[in-house]
């Protein structure tokens, strides 16, 4: 039996029902909570959602694509026949809030520009549905705010789309610091880049719809991994800005450099760029070092330490982990590896280095102690 079809007999209950043999019942354990499978809907059905979270949830355990939310007639059909959605899970931006009344649609899954994502998050939450919206999670932490208060008003479950955060590497790492394996961490190094050639009218490169360059696109993933490369917060932040194709960048950043400041006093430096590629992460501890590069791909993602071992896990979809995690959190309440008050945290790092930029690289101390989020 294909996976696909596999999950929407599940949905269904026909196979908790008996319908179908032992063997394939055995499969999703019993009594453990995750009996259901989670439907999830897509909105917004553009180049992420056709390329890699679609066809994750062929590969998802605890959860399964059962409806679309596009704008674009044309992509209905196609993607109706494609993964047999069936037409009463297919709805358009107007229409969406209507969702509140189907049963098949446990999670929203908001993958829009940046600026439409506190909007279908919070209508989500209003809808009754749980919600994970992608990285950045908004434009602002005014807008983060709003998308928690909506979701803890309507008491559905938050999450961002961080798929790094159920990376076995992220827990190799944040492993080797709890275990202090190297020591105490001094230094960290993380990149994240690409070269941007696309069209120069694209969303990413439009401020209203992006919110930001660089920063807000690849620089969360480097302030994540700084993050729990070190497993502290930063407490001050230091900032630049650099541009070498201001005809192409009219409306946002290209090139920022970033310095943090972390409580046990060690440093932290992240670059992020729309116009040179970077990903790799590097961690000097008092008794060595290990790193990642690549670091904040797809994957494979490879790593090396001090030591002379190579950090190597079987690659498996980030995304299908990443949405399983999450299903995994509504279905057992186990942790939410990635809740929106990560989310806020990151987008209140984002704002001081952009203040920062502003005021000739000062110093912006951060206050995120009391956060609760560390990693
Ligand atoms: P994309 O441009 O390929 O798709 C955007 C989608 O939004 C399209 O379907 C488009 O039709 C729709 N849309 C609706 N209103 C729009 C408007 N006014 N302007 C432009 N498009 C509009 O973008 P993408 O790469 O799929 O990114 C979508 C979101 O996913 C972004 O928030 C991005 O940061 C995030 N993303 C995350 C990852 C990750 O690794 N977690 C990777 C890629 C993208």
């Amino acid at each position: 039996m294909k996976r696909r079809d596999f999950n929407q007999l599940l949905s269904k209950g026909l196979i908790g029902s008996g319908l179908i043999g032992p063997i394939a019942f055995a499969k999703t354990g019993s009594a453990t909570g995750l009996e259901k499978k989670l439907g999830i809907a897509l909105v917004g059905l553009g180049s992420y959602s056709t390329y890699q979270l679609a066809p994750a949830l062929m590969d998802t355990e605890h959860c399964y694509l059962a409806g679309i939310v596009t704008g674009t007639k044309e992509k209905e059909k196609i993607w109706k026949e494609k993964y047999s959605i069936p037409e009463r899970n297919i709805y358009n931006y107007e229409n969406f809030d209507t969702i509140a009344d189907n049963d098949d649609i446990d999670i929203v899954y908001v993958v829009l520009p940046n600026s439409m994502h506190s909007d279908f998050s919070i209508r989500a939450a209003k809808a009754g549905k749980h919600v994970i919206c992608e990285k950045p999670m908004a434009v602002s932490v005014a807008e983060c705010d709003a998308i928690i208060d909506a979701c803890e008003k309507a008491k559905v479950k938050l999450s961002v789309g961080y798929r790094m955060q159920s990376d076995p590497y992220t827990n190799e790492v944040k492993k080797h610091i709890r275990e202090k394996t190297f020591g105490e961490p001094l230094f960290v190094s993380s990149d994240a880049g690409y070269i941007s050639r696309g069209n120069p009218n694209q969303w990413r490169l439009n401020q209203d719809l992006s919110g930001g360059g660089a920063l807000v696109n690849m620089g969360v993933y480097s302030i994540q991994t700084s993050i729990y490369g070190t497993g502290s917060n930063p407490i001050s932040v230091s900032a630049q800005e650099f541009s070498t194709r201001p005809e192409y960048f009219k409306d946002t950043d290209e090139t920022i450099t970033a310095q943090f400041e972390f409580p046990n006093g060690a440093a932290g430096h992240m670059f992020t760029s729309h116009n040179a590629n970077g990903n790799r992460l590097k961690v000097h501890c008092s008794d060595g070092w290990f790193e990642l590069d690549p670091a904040h791909s797809y994957g494979p993602i490879s790593g090396r330490t001090s030591k002379g071992n190579v950090i190597s896990f079987p690659h498996r979809s980030q995304q299908a982990l990443q949405m399983d995690d999450f299903a995994k959190h509504i279905l057992t309440g186990s942790t939410n590896v990635a809740p929106g008050a990560m989310g806020k945290r990151d987008m209140i790092i984002v704002e001081a280095i952009y203040k920062s930029i502003k005021k000739d690289g000062a110093k912006q101390i951060l206050d995120l102690g009391t956060m609760g989020i560390v990693t």
